[in-house]
């Protein structure tokens, strides 16, 4: 693959919803000579990073670090707190609800779904009839930011609700932890999982995962799982003891990428995590201003409208792949396509990362101005 020298950053700036650019100082990390996965040094690190984690997902239960993409850390925990045969309510308005759905099936677990339109939310009283319908169901799994659509689904809650009715809450914040509000503890979530690439500004190859006390008894109860052994949560947290103190996780890890991690979640606890959702908000605001001035209207209205991605229509006439292409050749600037239904109507704004510096907002604005103006001269 060849990538375009641009004017920026000497590749292209990714504007997609994930993976994102990230900071010079997480990019030296992945250079660094490569270290071992087990140690007295590391072992300390590995904490350190889990525990400034466990700060962002504002939780005291456990994280891990799967070595993997976001989908495994969901697939380890339905498998995990779940047998095939059980009852499981999904929210889904769009591509990553429907993922959830499709892991689901491929568990063996009945499925009940939620629905809302894309560009909708998924509506907590939907969510309470679902329950009410099916008292066996034992978990209920939504995602936060549904980043196909650029929408924050209400999991605060969806999430009480569940808690309410003794369900276990699984939340998909792949998208959004680090990047808007989440409070995995007091919003009742019980199983939360992200990617280090996406709003924790990381690199590739990492899927946090937390766990709270009340999913213990689920994935120990004793009933056959379709975990395998990998993405069996017991084997995680069993690791400091059945491999070695120095040795806290079941497999070799990818160190570089460890460390490039705990970089960029040092420069979130650095500044606060409250900062960052500020710079994400304070970037969705301006691009969704400046594209109004340029005629563009969103998919997603407020209150729903994330600050981490904007989906945009696009305008009368316009050939949104012809406009990426534009966008990524003449200026350095990668977009994402609109996804699902959206496809061939729509693109992606990504508000994560270095997308959210006011410089790359500026750029973009400017890129996409010069581009009407060229297609209408
Ligand atoms: C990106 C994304 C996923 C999938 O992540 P992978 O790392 O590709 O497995 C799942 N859910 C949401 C909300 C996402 O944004």
């Amino acid at each position: 693959m060849i990538f375009r020298l641009t004017r920026m950053d000497g590749r292209e700036l990714l504007l997609i919803p994930g993976p994102v650019s990230v900071e010079p100082e997480v990019l030296e990390a992945l250079g660094m000579p490569v270290r071992a996965h087990y140690g007295e040094d590391w072992a300390a690190d590995y904490a350190l990073l889990t525990e400034n984690l466990r700060q962002i997902f504002r939780t005291r239960g456990d994280v891990f670090l799967l070595f993997g993409p976001g989908t495994a850390a969901n697939e380890a925990a339905l498998a995990s707190a779940l047998a095939p045969g059980d009852e499981v309510i999904v929210c889904s308005n769009g591509m990553f609800g429907e993922r959830l759905r499709d892991l689901s099936v491929a568990l063996g677990l009945q499925v009940h779904l939620v629905t809302a339109e894309v560009g909708y939310p998924v509506l907590p009283e939907l969510v309470e009839a679902a329950i009410s319908r099916h008292p066996a169901a034992r978990l209920l799994a939504v995602v936060h930011h549904e980043t196909s659509a650029g929408l924050l689904n209400p999991v605060h809650e969806i999430c009480r609700l569940g808690r309410r009715h003794g369900l276990l809450t699984l939340v998909d914040a792949i998208s959004s932890l680090g990047g808007v509000e989440l409070e995995m503890d007091d919003w009742g979530i019980d199983i939360c999982s992200t990617v280090a690439n996406k709003a924790l500004g990381g690199p590739i190859g990492i899927a946090p995962l937390a766990v709270g006390d009340r999913v213990w008894a689920a994935v120990e109860d004793g009933r056959p799982k379709r975990t395998g052994w990998y993405l069996n949560l017991s084997n995680w947290r069993d690791a400091p003891r059945t491999q070695s103190p120095i040795h806290p996780h079941p497999t070799t890890m990818p160190t570089n990428v460890i460390d490039a991690l705990a970089v960029a979640v040092k420069q979130i606890l650095d500044s606060s995590l409250e900062e960052r959702h500020r710079r994400c908000a304070g970037a969705a605001d301006r691009v969704r201003e400046g594209l109004g001035e340029l005629g563009f209207s969103m998919v997603v209205e407020p209150p729903y409208a994330s600050p981490l991605c904007t989906a945009v229509w696009s305008r009368p006439g316009m050939d949104v792949a012809r406009y990426q292409k534009w966008m990524r050749s003449e200026r350095g600037l990668r977009l994402g396509g609109g996804l699902g239904r959206l496809y061939g109507k729509s693109f992606r704004v990504g508000h994560m990362g270095r997308a959210a510096e006011p410089a790359v907002v500026d750029s973009f604005l400017n890129a996409t101005s010069d581009y009407l103006a060229l297609r209408t001269a």
